[in-house]
């Protein structure tokens, strides 16, 4: 193992950005404690697990997929998986005004179903798209703006303004056009419209998203919870249950690390560290200000008396007076998810926490959501008498507008502490998939490896405004 052995390197989180970084410093011989507050790893992308009357349900913090680029991180997980690693094709909705619509956005879809007058105002707007008003300063834009100059004023109203706003908990002219920018799938109206000519060998125009993806057989949970056995097997002191408390600093250095497991506080001494814990939750561990907040989520998962309920791996409900903002059934991602001859449906249901959907007990959540079921057609008499359900309270970056200035004052405010490393989603305070907070885990590790400082490059790691998943198709 080398001299790397004598140097304690401490992991804050053992979400896929954590386990990584575990993963690479131990190959390279670092004496690695993991530290993780949840009773099992994984973070946001581990899968929940109900023992119902019927069998085991499984499902995850929205349904997750993993699609990468990066052929080393494929292979990684490929290799990791084996045989329990399936394909599957993702086949999409909208759902808004009583009308299923396809997703993304395609124009003989819309032809074939939307209101003629909806058409007509989307089609006014593709002609006139060219002389709209652009925002000039991308990085101060609204979303609301961008996706105005981008599918004009009719398609905004209809498929993004109500759903935008019920996501985000705030009006989509106070949330940075960032957003937009790398929004999943975001395709523009000439895309739209460009969806209708033939496809050429070599037309790359139309922009693409990914259709196939890999899906783990008992959920995606299980490529985490492999990683962390491995890791383990590998002499990864894995602390579950343990909540970082607070970070000592001297000068400029993370002195001590102080963290809560079974009522009792500890601490010890490391020689560097790498938190994948939310930003202003490391800022707060250390005593440092940070203007910056998350929209939670709660999944609420019930059991349905019947096989499946539709193809569709994800459904999105635009309609802003139904609670949640995707329905799924874990089941189309895996047949492992729910026992055999049943389904199950999961809603997500974004809130803050501490209002009054984070507090509502889960009966009275359930038979909300069940009213929206029945809305979108949905046979609830066959619903079980059960309820699962999960929370996440950092789901989603709030990128509201300004939060660029403030993200970057408390990236400053960290910058002096030489030993501590930033990396993940939360970490990094970003709307990024899977792999990239595998690979930004990688990129910490690198840096304890080979001391090239590389915390600015984790920070902005893939940060084009692109659309994630055109350059993350697996
Ligand atoms: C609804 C939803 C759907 C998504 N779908 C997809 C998808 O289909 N495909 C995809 O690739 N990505 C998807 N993502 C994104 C994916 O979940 C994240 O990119 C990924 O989980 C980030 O990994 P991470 O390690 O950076 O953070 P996390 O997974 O959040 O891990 C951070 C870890 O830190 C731990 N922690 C926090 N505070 C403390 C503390 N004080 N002490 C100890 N431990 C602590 C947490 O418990 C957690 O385990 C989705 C995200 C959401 C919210």
């Amino acid at each position: 193992m080398g001299d790397n052995s004598s140097k304690k390197i401490a992991v804050l989180g053992a979400g896929p950005a954590g386990l990584m970084a575990a993963w690479r410093l131990r190959q390279a011989g670092f004496t690695v404690t993991l530290f993780e507050q949840e009773a099992v790893v994984g973070g946001m992308c581990a899968t929940q697990r109900f023992a119902g009357k019927d069998g085991d349900y499984r499902f995850d913090y929205g349904g997750h997929r993993f699609i990468t680029k990066n052929p080393e991180l494929l292979a990684f997980i490929d290799e990791l998986m084996g045989e329990d690693l399936l394909h599957a094709e993702r086949k999409s909705v909208i759902r808004f005004g009583g009308r299923t619509y396809d997703y993304p956005l395609n124009l003989p879809n819309l032809l074939k179903t939307a209101p003629l007058s909806l058409m007509a105002g989307a089609m006014k707007d593709l002609l006139l798209l060219p002389f709209a008003k652009k925002p000039s300063d991308f990085a101060k834009a609204s979303f609301a703006e961008w996706i105005q100059s981008h599918f004009g004023r009719t398609l905004y109203r209809q498929f993004f303004e109500g759903y935008t706003g019920k996501l985000w908990g705030i009006n989509p002219d106070r949330l940075s056009a960032d957003w937009a920018g790398q929004r999943i799938s975001l395709i523009d109206l000439k895309d739209v419209a460009r969806r209708l000519l033939p496809r050429r060998k070599g037309n790359l125009s139309v922009r693409t998203y990914a259709r196939k993806y890999r899906y783990p057989k008992y959920g995606f949970g299980q490529i985490f919870t492999t990683l962390g056995e491995r890791l383990v097997a590998e002499g990864v002191e894995l602390k579950t249950s343990a909540t970082i408390s607070r970070l000592d600093r001297v000068g400029d250095r993370i002195e001590r690390v102080h963290w809560q497991q079974d009522g009792l506080e500890q601490s010890e001494a490391f020689d560097q560290v790498i938190s994948t814990l939310p930003l202003p939750l490391t800022c707060q561990h250390l005593g440092l200000p940070c203007e910056l907040h998350y929209r939670a989520l709660r999944f609420v998962n019930m059991p349905l008396n019947q096989e499946n309920l539709s193809d569709n791996t994800w459904q999105y409900l635009s309609d802003p007076h139904i609670l949640a903002t995707r329905l799924q059934e874990p089941r189309r991602r895996s047949p492992f998810m729910a026992p055999a001859g049943k389904t199950s449906v999961m809603l997500e249901v974004p809130c803050n926490p501490g209002d009054a959907t984070w507090q509502a007990p889960l009966a009275t959540l359930r038979e909300r959501v069940s009213q929206d079921l029945a809305s979108l057609g949905v046979d609830t008499s066959r619903l079980g008498d059960e309820t699962f359900e999960a929370r996440s309270e950092y789901a989603y970056p709030l990128m509201d507008l300004g939060y660029q200035g403030r993200r970057d004052a408390a990236i400053q405010r960290l910058m002096p502490i030489g030993n501590l490393i930033m990396s993940g989603r939360q970490g990094t305070f970003r709307y990024i998939f899977t792999d990239t907070a595998m690979e930004m885990g990688l990129m910490a590790a690198d840096m304890v490896i080979d001391g090239v400082d590389r915390r600015h490059a984790i920070f902005n790691h893939r940060n084009e405004n692109t659309v994630i998943e055109t350059q993350s198709v697996a």
